[in-house]
């Protein structure tokens, strides 16, 4: 699959404000450091995805380039938004380059799923099985889904529409959209079904919504897209606490079973990561998920003062990603092309990073 790329001149004022906007954000929310290129701009890189933004006479100049077209599509939206909390006109004014906009139509990568079944995989942790129309044309695109429900339970869902900037425009009022990112456990193409996995915990509707999933109802999703492959290395370090369970068990997979290194995850037991996980050639530290979020760091560092990995992934909550990229960068002199540590959830904060 060849890489995509998009750009777009946001028009405004003030430019340089727009930017500090920009860097900050990313820089505070997703821990992720700006380059500055020979010709003044300014970019940043993670795994297949890069953006750049530059100052011009007319405005901030944005280029997004990708894996695939969703991965994009889920950038710009993100452009828009934060454009629209400073400049709600400069947002809808913006038009990016290449590929038509279907305006007030779905967003291309958008499709009803259909819930199978909903059961307990190990205790906290609940599977869903959806069948997924089209899940050949999808493949390789990327392990994430966003998934869509009406925030009022039980309300007929009105799904969201393009906008001629790129960006979806989502219902409001009672008809506001639940919007959370699941990672694809299993994906089996000859029965066009997934199976993703859910992390129960207290007040989420995402995870209400697992545990109570009935046959034959209907979810909203966007995607896949996400990460599409793994760095090769010698020596691996691979972290996750539930919530990233189910990409750790698609990265095992590409791992396959020769490869040095370690893998620390939240399982209630060893038995039941040994049936969960695929078989691999790592070693795997297990840990309870209720110590997980507060003995993880101390184990990393621990583990990697011994074995220095020259790849390193995490996948869990913001704090423990915070201080693990940290880690990452300083101690260990990983870099962006070497570590990956990303917040998926943050304690406190609903729909962080959704
Ligand atoms: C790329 C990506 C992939 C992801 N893949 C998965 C996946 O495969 N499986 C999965 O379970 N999650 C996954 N997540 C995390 C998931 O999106 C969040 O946990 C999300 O907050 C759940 O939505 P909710 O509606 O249940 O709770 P929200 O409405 O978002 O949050 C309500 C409250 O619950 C808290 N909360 C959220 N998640 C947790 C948790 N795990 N444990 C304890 N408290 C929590 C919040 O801090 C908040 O206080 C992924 C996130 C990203 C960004």
């Amino acid at each position: 699959m060849s890489p995509v790329s998009s750009e777009t001149i946001v028009a405004c004022a003030e430019p340089k404000a727009m930017l500090d906007m920009f860097v900050q954000h990313i820089g505070k929310d997703h821990g992720i450091e700006f380059d500055t290129a020979d010709d003044g701009d300014v970019f940043f890189e993670q795994s297949a995805f890069r953006v750049d933004f530059g100052l011009r006479p007319d405005g901030l100049s944005v280029r997004l380039s990708g894996p695939n077209e969703t991965a994009i599509s889920f950038l710009k939206e993100e452009v828009v938004e934060h454009v629209s909390e400073v400049d709600p006109k400069a947002a809808a004014d913006i038009r990016w380059s290449g590929g038509r906009v279907d305006e007030g139509s779905h967003p291309e990568n958008f499709r009803e799923l259909t819930v199978l079944k909903s059961f307990e995989v190990f205790a906290g942790m609940q599977r869903v099985t959806l069948s997924f129309p089209g899940l050949d044309k999808v493949e390789g695109e990327g392990p994430h889904l966003r998934l869509l429900m009406p925030l009022e339970r039980g309300r007929p869902p009105v799904w969201p529409v393009m906008a001629a900037n790129g960006s979806p425009v989502w219902p409001d009022g009672k008809d506001k959209l639940h919007a959370r990112f699941v990672t694809i456990r299993e994906a089996r193409q000859e029965h066009s079904e997934i199976d993703i996995d859910i992390v129960i915990h207290a007040g989420g509707l995402i995870s209400d919504w697992a545990t109570g999933a009935e046959p034959g109802s209907k979810v909203g999703a966007m995607g896949p897209a996400g990460m599409t492959s793994l760095p090769h290395a010698q020596r691996y370090l691979i972290a996750a606490d539930g919530t990233g369970l189910p990409a750790v068990a698609q990265l095992l997979k590409r791992v396959g079973d020769q490869r040095d290194g370690d893998v620390i995850v939240a399982f209630p037991s060893s038995e039941v990561a040994a049936e969960y996980l695929p078989r691999t050639g790592l070693s795997v530290h297990v840990m309870d998920p209720a110590e997980f979020e507060r003995e993880l760091v101390p184990l990393v560092k621990e583990i990697t003062d011994e074995r220095v990995p020259d790849f390193a992934f995490f996948a869990g909550e913001f704090q423990n990603a915070q201080e693990l990229r940290k880690h990452f960068k300083t101690v260990l002199g990983l870099d962006k092309t070497s570590q990956l540590s990303t917040a998926f959830w943050r304690r406190g904060t609903a729909g962080f990073g959704s």
